[in-house]
């Protein structure tokens, strides 16, 4: 793991790298709030370390 940390929307994530490319940020604990309805194990954009990620 390269990194965890809070996500925008409350849930608790986990940074790994996987490929040579950009790191995957992957749900560790679901926010019961989460906007999103993040479950754990659900991958997420990386949000906190690539803003000017874009959203489909
Ligand atoms: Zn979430």
């Amino acid at each position: 793991m390269l990194a965890s940390g809070t996500s925008a929307c409350g849930c608790l994530v986990g940074v790994y790298q996987v490929w040579a490319g950009a790191p995957l940020a992957v749900v560790d604990h679901a926010h019961t709030q989460c906007p999103h309805r993040h479950r754990q194990g659900d991958v997420v954009d990386n949000e906190s370390a690539t803003p000017t990620a874009e959203h489909a």
